[in-house]
């Protein structure tokens, strides 16, 4: 990397990064001193760019790429001020949740506000914290910088400036570009809106390694409060893995450099944990763990890095409008979530798979998880739908991408070579389309089966009409079977609960019933109510582990007779909770499937024949 001392950076150092004094021109220019943070809470400063128009307005995301949820920044601001370059106040207005609206915004000079945290964000709307945004006097600062940096609707495309001053010692993990960095201070500059977004900042004091490819640059950024896990620890397998990608996409990274920032927490948090996609980036959010426990926990990052990795590919240089086009505050979904979770989660482990990391019975054990995860879903909801849904009436739906979306990338590669005699895979498909598309070229939403089907065969578009346009359930067992892997339903017993619909109570970590059906005679006799959040089941606490068990399960038999005895927290009139007892005799039983993924030994010359395809070897 070069150093650049620009003009304005030495002037900012002769005052100590302050935004006194600072010439306006076309740049956004944001000052923020983390030693000021006080109570979870940073004083941001703009001095804005130059604003031609009588009116404008300052904005915070509505929703950034990759959340497919709207979490609202600008409710993280308070107290926004604006002023001329005399320092004369001038009129704003709040106009909705993320948007101030500024009068005389011709004289406008500099902004000045506060912004909270949202780690600490105690609405029901909590933000996925790789998406959000952390301040820890003197600890570590997550920057996922749309939750602390706004924009100008007329300046999107505007180049940005960031001025940091620091606690000594600490450093900023990002793929920003860094003009300064001193003890106390640090500078990035990002060409527009879209790549402040796009490259989020951790400071800390740093615990990094950087892994060296002939095309790339990779850092690995630590906060681990306990100190369990090391950058080094987690270098080892991250080289391993990116060795193993980079095989597989051609002998080649896409990105020029790219960091991976892991903040481990031993905090309790909004209840899930993972990671967010950038292109040059991508953000952990894990529990700390003690050193024993670390090369468990790096295990577990070894698909969630690969899956992030991965994104590269796709949706950041394969997508559609939707997505090349983000508004921020107005976002649009796209039809094709099952390409950009489902087959990024599929070839997240299927490369594991062909480059020797992991086995084939390993593999099998992955898909069965994912057809049993599925069948929590409604699987007869067509996928296109429930991407189009995922914002609002399909949300409860979206995790399926990680379970059948990634079926779905199987049943394509499997099915690809397959009309191809072994010649092409889905990658193949994928490769093609990067080079008629890329980063700052969408596809189509409408289009874009056509265009695959134009590449491979009409039996694809079948595929895609039934099973991921239409309500059909995918047959993995005929399909998967082309490969030598077997799917094998095992029925068991399911109490029959009616049309009853749970959901999930974020603050409580409990499972809540939503809706039941008032005829169903078991639900009746057990008298449980809308409302209720599920606490134990015959004893048995019940937890994200054992959820799916509860109402019968192969692991959970359970038959007509049975007693069922279920505590719940109900609220009573005047809003306090109280532990309810309720029992009731299983009346009737409904059977349900499981399914176990066997790998065949014995294969017809036909099923070898695509499996050598499929597995390279
Ligand atoms: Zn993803």
């Amino acid at each position: 990397m070069k150093l650049v001392i620009s003009a304005l950076t030495l002037i900012l150092l002769s005052f100590n990064i302050s935004s006194s004094q600072i010439l306006q021109n076309d740049t956004y220019q944001y000052f923020v001193d983390l030693n000021k943070a006080d109570n979870d809470q940073l004083e941001i400063e703009l001095i804005t760019p130059v604003i031609s128009t009588a009116t404008t307005e300052f904005k915070l995301p509505a929703m950034v790429p990759g959340t497919y949820k709207v979490y609202n920044f600008g409710r993280f601001i308070s107290g926004l001020k604006a002023f001329d370059n005399s320092g004369n106040e001038l009129k704003t207005e709040k106009k909705d949740v993320d948007t101030w609206e500024i009068s005389n915004a011709d004289k406008l000079y500099r902004l000045k506000y506060f912004v909270d945290d949202s780690f600490d964000d105690t609405s029901d709307n909590k933000v996925f914290e790789p998406a959000g945004t952390s301040i820890e006097k003197d600890t570590v600062f997550i920057f996922n910088n749309h939750g602390f940096f706004g924009y100008f609707k007329e300046n999107l495309k505007n180049e940005y400036v960031l001025n940091f001053t620091k606690p000594e010692g600490f450093y900023g993990s990002s793929s920003l570009v860094n003009t300064l960095r001193s003890n106390n201070l640090e500078v990035f500059t990002a060409p527009d809106y879209q790549f402040v977004v796009d490259n989020p900042i951790m400071f800390c004091l740093p615990d990094t390694t950087t892994i060296n490819f002939d095309e790339t640059s990779v850092m690995i950024s630590v906060y681990s409060p306990g100190k369990g896990i090391s950058s080094a620890d987690l270098s080892a397998k991250l080289k391993v893995l990116l060795t193993a990608i980079r095989n597989f996409l051609g002998g080649k990274l896409s990105a020029d450099r790219y960091t991976f920032l892991f903040y481990f927490t031993n905090k309790e948090g909004s209840g899930s944990f993972g990671a967010l996609e950038h292109n040059y980036s991508s953000l952990y959010f894990m529990p700390d763990v003690p050193k024993e426990s670390a090369p468990y926990m790096i295990n577990q990052l070894q698909s969630t890095s690969a899956h992030e990795f991965y994104h590269t590919v796709t949706p950041l240089n394969l997508h559609s409008e939707e997505i090349g086009n983000f508004d921020f505050n107005d976002p649009k979904m796209s039809k094709h979530l099952w390409l950009y979770e489902g087959v990024t989660e599929y070839f997240a482990d299927y490369i594991q798979l062909r480059e020797g990391l992991v086995d084939l019975k390993e593999y099998g054990k992955n898909i069965e998880r994912k057809i049993s995860g599925s069948m929590m879903f409604n699987d007869s909801l067509p996928f296109t739908e429930m991407s189009l849904g995922a914002l609002g009436k399909y949300e409860e739906q979206y995790f399926n991408v990680y379970q059948k979306g990634a079926l779905i990338g199987l049943s394509l590669d499997i099915l690809i070579r397959e009309e191809s005699n072994g010649i092409m895979g889905l990658q193949d498909v994928i490769n093609i389309m990067l080079q008629k598309y890329g980063k700052d070229k969408s596809f189509k939403d409408e289009d874009l089966f056509d265009e695959i089907v134009a590449l491979t065969s009409p039996k694809i578009g079948e595929f895609f009409q039934k099973y991921v346009a239409g309500d059909q359930r995918i047959p993995y067992s005929e399909i998967f079977s082309k490969v030598g892997i077997k799917v094998k339903s095992i029925p068991y017993n399911k109490i029959d609960m009616g049309g009853i619909q749970m959901g999930f109570n974020q603050k409580t970590y409990r499972l809540v019933i939503r809706q039941i059906a008032e005829d169903n005679s078991f639900v009746k006799d057990l008298g449980v109510k809308s409302g209720d959040e599920l606490v134990s089941i015959n004893g048995k606490e019940i937890n994200f582990m054992t959820m799916r068990d509860i109402f019968g399960s192969l692991k959970n038999k359970i038959k007509e007779g049975d007693n069922f005895e279920m505590v719940v927290a109900r609220n009573d009139e005047s809003g306090t909770e109280k532990m309810e007892t309720l029992k009731a005799v299983v009346s009737k039983v409904k059977t349900a499937f499981d399914s176990e993924v066997i790998v065949e030994k014995e294969l017809s010359e036909q099923q070898m024949k695509l499996k050598t395809a499929w597995l390279g070897k």
